[in-house]
């Protein structure tokens, strides 16, 4: 009983509108989908984005990976995925969205075989989660409008990118603020934008306006500056660009610089090593969100089974699909009004793709 074959499809989804943050803007989103095809009925899904400008991957090095480790699962056992995940980082060390891609379709054959939904084989802990939205980038005026859209499409939390000036990004906060008024949820990305002075002089501003955290306001290499902003901002601090696997979740609760980390698969390698993260965050105290980035309906499903399944992650921002004007993907995790449903169907619960709207790569094996 093994993998019979494999294939690596690409999937160009386009954004609604551009999308703009403080490490630049995306027009397309590039997804590649992997399929694992068994000998004994299932079929494993996954999908990646890679995030060149957080993890150094691009496009091409995810294609080149995906490759080397399709070739090597032809014949494979999928359920000695610990096996699997060390040739994978063997072959690519630096390439964890391909290694994302290949841990969740193994991810979905484990729940195929069992028949249960992946969340409740991981934990079971809730059947949906909310959501934020995220507001790209903008001016303050274009910033409130397009939070006011998202209120009224149900959204009752707001994930704003700013990330240009000090002042600037206060005033977009501001004016989103004045607009939503004081119920809807306002959280804050600054990408690495800020120095640690500005960082300490924003969150002391925006603690006036009731923002619920500030993810990686300085540059990912600086845990120790972002333990001070910590230390002296009154709004809670989260990670994301800082913290991309267990190692480095490790080093910032040691230093003690977060009190939240943003988990995504595509910068860990996969939910196994997300859930690696999650339980040292969780001994340490410090609170979770699943993020995402560029996202299609495949990953974005599999990051909300992870969300479903734990206790310790309290914060979702699974919303990347939703800023997409096309998928390739029938099925999976939906949103309705701001909740992300978890699906019944075995595995992931993906019930199909338009392989019209997609591209072959490549395939080993027989079908
Ligand atoms: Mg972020």
């Amino acid at each position: 009983m093994g993998i019979r074959a494999v294939r690596i499809w690409e999937a160009r989804l386009r954004y609604r509108e551009p999308f703009r943050t403080a490490l630049g803007t995306s027009h397309i989103a590039r997804n590649l989908i992997v399929e694992l095809e068994t000998d004994f009925g299932p079929i494993g899904l996954g999908s990646c984005a890679p995030l060149p400008r957080v993890t150094g991957e691009s496009f091409e090095m995810a294609l080149e990976a995906l490759k080397a480790i399709g070739r090597e699962l032809v014949g494979a056992c999928p359920l000695r995925a610990e096996l699997i995940r060390e040739l994978a980082c063997k072959i690519a060390p630096n390439c964890p969205a391909a290694r994302a891609a290949v841990d969740i379709a193994l991810f979905d054959i484990l729940g195929q075989v069992a028949k249960r939904p992946l969340y409740r084989l991981l934990g079971g802990y809730r059947d949906a989660i909310q959501t934020d939205i995220t507001i790209g980038l903008k001016g303050p005026a274009e910033m409130a409008q397009d939070a006011l859209r998202a209120v009224e499409a149900g959204f009752r939390a707001l994930k704003l990118k700013v990330g240009t000036s000090l002042e600037e990004d206060v005033e977009r906060v501001r004016a989103v603020r004045d607009a939503v008024g004081p119920d809807v949820e306002i959280r804050v990305d600054a990408n690495q934008a800020w120095s640690v002075q500005e960082a300490i002089r924003a969150a002391k501003a925006l603690g006036k306006l009731d923002v619920a955290f500030i993810e990686q306001p300085t540059p990912a290499g600086g845990l120790e500056g972002l333990a001070r902003v910590r230390h002296e901002s009154p709004v809670p601090i989260m990670a994301d660009e800082a913290v991309k696997g267990p190692a480095d979740a490790l080093r910032a609760v040691e230093l003690e610089a977060v009190d939240l980390i943003n988990i995504k698969l595509m910068k860990c390698g996969g939910i196994w090593e997300a859930m690696k993260i999650a339980a040292i965050a969780e001994a340490a105290g410090v609170g979770l969100m699943v993020g995402c980035g560029g996202e299609g309906r495949v990953s974005i499903t599999a990051g909300a089974h992870l969300a479903g399944a734990l206790r310790a992650i309290t914060y979702a921002d699974l919303d990347s699909d939703l800023l997409l004007a096309e998928d390739v993907a029938e099925g999976g995790s939906v949103v309705e009004g701001d909740l992300r449903l978890l699906p019944d169907e075995p595995g992931l619960g993906i019930k199909g793709l338009r392989e019209g709207a997609m591209r072959l790569l490549a395939s080993f094996g027989t079908r």
